[in-house]
């Protein structure tokens, strides 16, 4: 790997805590397989940092960030103009430096939108059930409104899915087929006999509570449903598991994850990185984390 010189470019990840992020594996990676003389660094930004933080990009020349948990929404007011994810879903995950500004995007719907049509789906008149209604949903809920696809939103908390449908609605009225909780796992079920695809964006299911997992057994899904779990550790998880004794079309969250930085990659670079490099990079980086 060529060592960091006067010439390098600096990128990174804007996070609090921000030592478990995957993207400096997966953006180093790219950046070395393509030749190019840059580095992607963790910067641990505590809230009341951020927005001196931001302000340094420029000044230091420093080509673009991506914001995690829990920047996301508090970067907006720093951001000198915004793209038109960032702006639908009120969060930004990537900032680019343009002539010394700020351009807030999310690739986050871009990462989610990409494995489905990899996978062939087709969201213009299909019915999707969406577990969830924090962050991740957000972004998947706009995205699948905007591509034509009726959602049922299912989350513990109904108030939450109430605003993010309200939210959804005003931009694509019409794109939210109905609410329900989590729990009411007989109504659940009947969704799911008629939705096309099946997206889980709750934190149920990751790693270390493995235990803790969606109320979606095989019994309940069928094998024309294509389920998708937005949880990336463990790559496999309960859900998937059950899906794939359903028969169903299975995709790991770390096909968004991948697609997600890619974005962000080409947003500062320009350049279009490998798939498959990144994804090898966070698939050793996650044996790694598991691995103690
Ligand atoms: P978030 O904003 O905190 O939202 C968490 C969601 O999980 C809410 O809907 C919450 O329901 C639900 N939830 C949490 N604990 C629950 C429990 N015990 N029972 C039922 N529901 C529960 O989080 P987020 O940023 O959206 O992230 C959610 C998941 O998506 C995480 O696993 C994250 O790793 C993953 N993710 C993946 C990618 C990717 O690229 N693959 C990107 C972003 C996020 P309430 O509203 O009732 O609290």
């Amino acid at each position: 790997m060529q060592q960091p010189n006067g010439a390098t470019c600096l990128a990174g990840v804007f996070g609090w805590p921000v030592e478990h992020s995957l993207s400096p594996p997966m953006q180093n990676a790219a950046f070395r397989q393509l030749g190019l003389n840059w580095l992607y660094v963790a910067f641990a930004v505590a809230p009341e940092n951020l927005g001196q933080s931001l302000k340094a990009l420029a000044g230091l020349g420093i080509r673009g960030v991506n914001l995690t948990i829990p920047h996301k929404e508090a970067a907006l007011q720093y951001m000198d103009a915004l793209g038109q994810e960032a702006e639908e879903t009120g969060a930004i995950n990537t900032v680019q430096l343009t002539e010394g500004r700020l351009i807030g995007h999310n690739t986050d719907g871009e990462g989610f939108w990409g494995p489905l049509q990899a996978a062939g789906f087709r969201a213009k008149g299909s019915r999707v059930v969406l577990m969830g209604a924090g962050g991740a949903a957000r972004a998947a809920a706009f995205r699948l409104a905007r591509e034509g696809a009726a959602v049922t939103l299912a989350n513990r908390t109904l108030q939450r899915a109430e605003r993010l449908a309200d939210a959804v609605e005003a931009k694509y009225p019409g794109s939210i087929r109905n609410l329900i909780a989590l729990e009411e796992s007989r109504t659940l079920q009947e969704n799911i006999a008629e939705a096309h695809l099946l997206v889980n964006t709750t934190r149920l299911g990751m790693w270390p509570h493995l235990d803790e997992k969606p109320p979606v057994t095989a019994e309940m899904m069928h094998n024309a449903l294509i389920v998708y779990d937005l949880v990336y550790n463990p790559v496999e998880t309960v859900l998937l598991q059950q899906a794939g004794q359903a028969g169903c079309i299975t995709l790991p969250g770390t096909h968004m994850l991948v697609r997600q930085g890619m974005e962000a990659f080409t947003i500062w670079t320009g350049m279009q990185p490998s798939y498959e490099v990144m994804e090898k990079a966070l698939l050793e980086a996650l044996e790694k984390r598991q691995n103690g």
